[in-house]
């Protein structure tokens, strides 16, 4: 980096170097496993100061590094050299009740998406961490326990706004650019730095019933029949997460079942009674509680600056014999970690948009499952990230294509042709050469052009 000089003339924001005592907190990510020193970070105010910085990266032939929240797991919000646009300061969400709809911009969290749209008894479903990004999230097609009545946060996308590579400020929706809109929702991040989000809201004004059964590992098989029998028949309020898990406080493994029901409360009763009628669980933590609450749960267990691995698959099924690596592989989890496989029901409202209809890729799955690994100590960084590559590659059998790309720890050449599978990859390419030749925005699960 030469100069600052054309920065300084047009940039309204905060610019922070290496050489600044604010350095260290600013280049600071979610996932500890990334301890990377840009050159520069700033914080643009709104879209001009984006345009701003983006000309600022080309001129001096910057590496740009795009952040919203930070919580990319491979760090991808971070780099060594280059420039990270931070978008911290554009931050903020407000709600639409006659519309509803809610504007967000491009900076923001998943909390104030949430406090914005419930002032009005309104929700968009969202992630289930209330300080993740609502951009990063969003752009890579977003999970969570409304998705089964509400589908993935992109299904609810109804624009976006977005500085492009050539820094033209652009809104895409399903009338304005609908081939990038398409490309948006699922493999965002290669197209350009979205400054504000548009999304369409459903009621949600009265308790959810939200929490956790947990039972000895030696259940697990039967309480992922249960899962199974739920996930079948059970309404598209319920939301349902069933896992094995060995956590640091050095006990053994156990299983459990997680259920959010969006329902009122005490249809939720009822329809959870299977739950209930189980057996007597080590420990219960299911009840009613304001959507509010159970979006802020695990806050703290899922802090910044910890260190965290993970790897996933969609699954056509989830049969005993993946039930039963899921038991034993949570057994022999790294002690000093605290490991778990989660497996979520899918379908419903997810299966009901077509798998072509957006770049997202894995909608016809049955399941998704993931191994997560969370630690402190650098020393166990390799054994967390064997156990979870490990018990993904002896799952292997039991999944089918694609992946969801905001889960991916690994980069690098072909990981985004796995992730979005031949097809739609070849539809990103073609987007990719129209939106960003030269590849400004790589660091992403990248699409090359
Ligand atoms: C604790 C935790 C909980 C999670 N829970 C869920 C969950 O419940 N459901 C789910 O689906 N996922 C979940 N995830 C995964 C999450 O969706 C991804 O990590 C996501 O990328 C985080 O978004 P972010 O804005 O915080 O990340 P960042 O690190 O800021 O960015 C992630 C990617 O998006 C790009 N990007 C960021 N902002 C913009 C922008 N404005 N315009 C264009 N590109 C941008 C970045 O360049 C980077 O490539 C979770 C992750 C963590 C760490």
């Amino acid at each position: 980096m030469k100069t600052l000089g054309s920065l300084r003339e047009t940039f309204t924001g905060e610019i922070i170097l290496p050489s600044e005592r604010a350095y260290d907190e600013a280049r600071a990510v979610w996932n500890k496993m990334f301890d990377r020193r840009p050159a520069i970070v700033v914080r643009p105010r709104g879209a001009d100061d984006v345009i701003a910085a983006l000309r600022f990266a080309r001129e001096e032939e910057l590496l740009v590094a795009v952040r919203c929240g930070g919580h990319s797991i491979p760090g991808l919000s971070t780099c060594d050299d280059g420039i990270v646009i931070d978008l911290s300061a554009m931050r903020g969400a407000s709600a639409d009740p006659e519309r509803r709809t809610a504007r967000v911009n491009g900076g923001a969290l998943l909390a104030e998406l949430d406090d914005a749209a419930q002032a009005h008894g309104l929700v968009c479903p969202v992630g289930v961490v209330s300080h993740t990004g609502v951009a990063g999230l969003t752009l890579g097609g977003g999970m969570g326990r409304l998705q089964r009545k509400f589908g993935l946060t992109i299904d609810n996308l109804a624009s976006v706004e977005l500085v492009t590579a050539d820094g033209r400020r652009v809104r895409a929706s399903e009338d304005e650019h609908p081939e990038l809109f398409w490309g948006m929702r699922g493999a965002g991040p290669n197209f350009g730095i979205v400054t504000e989000f548009e999304y369409r809201l459903h009621a949600l004004d009265h308790p959810i019933t939200f929490g956790t059964v947990t039972h000895p590992v030696e259940r697990a098989r039967d309480l992922a029949g249960l899962f199974r029998e739920l996930a079948e028949s059970g309404p598209d309020e319920l939301f349902l997460s069933f896992g094995t898990a060995k956590d640091r406080s050095g006990g053994g493994a156990f299983a459990f079942l997680t259920v959010q029901h969006c329902g009122p409360p005490d249809r939720a009763e009822r329809e959870l009674a299977g739950v209930r009628a189980f057996g007597p669980p080590v420990r219960d933590t299911i009840r009613a509680m304001p959507h509010l609450a159970a979006q802020h749960l695990n806050d703290e267990t899922q802090d910044w600056g910890h260190r965290f691995y993970m790897k996933s698959a969609f699954l056509p099924a989830f049969p005993d014999d993946a039930v039963d690596l899921c038991a034993e592989r949570a057994s022999r989890a790294p002690d000093g970690a605290d490991c778990e496989f989660s497996v979520w029901a899918w379908g419903r409202a997810i299966a009901e948009v077509p798998e072509d209809a957006t770049a997202f890729t894995g909608r016809e799955a049955a399941v998704w499952l993931a191994a997560e690994a969370l630690w402190d100590d650098a020393a166990l960084d390799e054994q967390c990230r064997s156990w979870g590559r490990d018990a993904l590659a002896d799952l292997a059998p039991f999944a089918s294509g694609g992946r969801y790309v905001n889960d991916v720890a690994e980069v690098g050449a072909g990981v985004a042709r796995m992730v979005y599978g031949d097809a739609k990859y070849e539809r990103l390419v073609a987007l990719k050469r129209a939106w960003d030749p030269d590849n400004v925005f790589r660091l992403n699960q990248n699409v090359q052009p």
